[in-house]
């Protein structure tokens, strides 16, 4: 989750969009999204033109693209098992080194104390790390978040990277942001991606990529990584639209699907190119509904994956 929670800011302003994405923004999107807003705007393959004009479409709505999964734009085959990679690019990252980092911990319930110490994140003071959010059935973001870092490592895997985990559900709680940052830069990671799910209110919709702003405070420093970082987060948001046909976030990001932060300490310390993202909004039903599927899971760490091979390919 990203809005509740010490590792967060209080909830932002929710701009209420109305209109998720208009082919004005679309002036404003990234390339990596620029073909799904493309898309949106003129229809796809089997769209039975409901969503021939993204312009008009209500934003409680425009989401329902990631309910009908065959509604995609054409790109990678986001099948719901591992085997779309293309053959011949197995391999193609021997070598690299991905940093996934899991947000939160299934035990971190029980250790309320260890996970509320404060560590410095270099602007500030935040807590060591926090429970994260749960959908309204109980379904916890730390449960998620293991088991689409388990789908991807597969993935990358796959694909001849090295992956390690900050954590597998192999500690009692935590670790802490700090030590989040620090196993990706100790690991010099060629990528990190810390995986969330959002606790937002219901009928905000969509996935965001979090990138780091530029911090020089205490131990932070982004500088140096500000622009790989920026570069990975557009990957792996346009890719996630390709796999899951999800849309960007409704409610923060100007439907773009990325939002600059300075107040995340497994950001701000980083020393290697890292983004977080927020699946999609845990409490919210529609939203919810894809985050509890293990066929979305899956498509979901497709869309995480195509997004690291494709920046680590350059
Ligand atoms: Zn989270």
């Amino acid at each position: 989750m990203s809005y509740v929670g010490p590792d967060f800011d209080p909830p932002q302003p929710r701009r209420n969009r109305r209109r998720a994405l208009t082919v004005a923004a679309a002036a404003l999107v990234p390339g990596a999204l620029l073909g799904w807003v493309m898309y949106e705007a003129v229809g796809g393959p089997g769209d039975g033109g409901a969503s021939g004009n993204a312009a008009v479409r209500p934003s409680d709505t425009a989401p329902t693209i990631s309910a009908t999964n065959d509604d995609k734009p054409p790109g990678p085959t986001p099948t719901t098992d591992s085997t779309s990679a293309a053959p011949h690019t197995s391999g193609s990252l021997k070598g690299k080194v991905v940093v996934i980092d899991p947000g939160h911990n299934p035990d971190n319930f029980q250790h309320t104390a260890e996970i509320n110490r404060k560590v410095n994140i270099g602007t500030n003071w935040k807590e060591c790390d926090t429970t994260g959010t749960s959908t309204n059935d109980g379904y916890t973001e730390a449960k998620f978040t293991l088991d689409v870092a388990h789908r991807l490592r597969a993935l990358l895997q796959k694909q001849g990277a090295t992956v390690k985990f900050t954590q597998d559900g192999d500690r009692s709680w935590g670790p802490c942001v700090d030590e989040r940052a620090e196993i990706g830069n100790k690991a010099h990671a060629d990528a990190v991606v810390s995986i969330h799910a959002d606790g937002a209110g219901a009928g905000q919709r969509g996935f965001h990529v979090i990138l780091p702003a530029k911090v020089n405070a205490g131990a932070a420093n982004t500088g140096p990584i500000v622009a790989s970082s920026r570069a990975l987060g557009e990957r792996i948001a346009g890719s996630f639209v390709r796999a899951t046909g999800s849309a960007p976030s409704n409610y923060v990001g100007d439907g773009t699907g990325l939002v600059t932060r300075k107040d995340l300490g497994g950001l701000n310390l980083s020393t290697v190119p890292k983004v977080f993202i927020e699946c999609g909004n845990m409490r919210d039903t529609k939203d919810a509904a894809q985050l509890t599927s293990s066929a979305w899971r899956q498509k979901a760490a497709r869309g995480i994956s195509d997004g690291i091979v494709s920046f680590l390919r350059g």
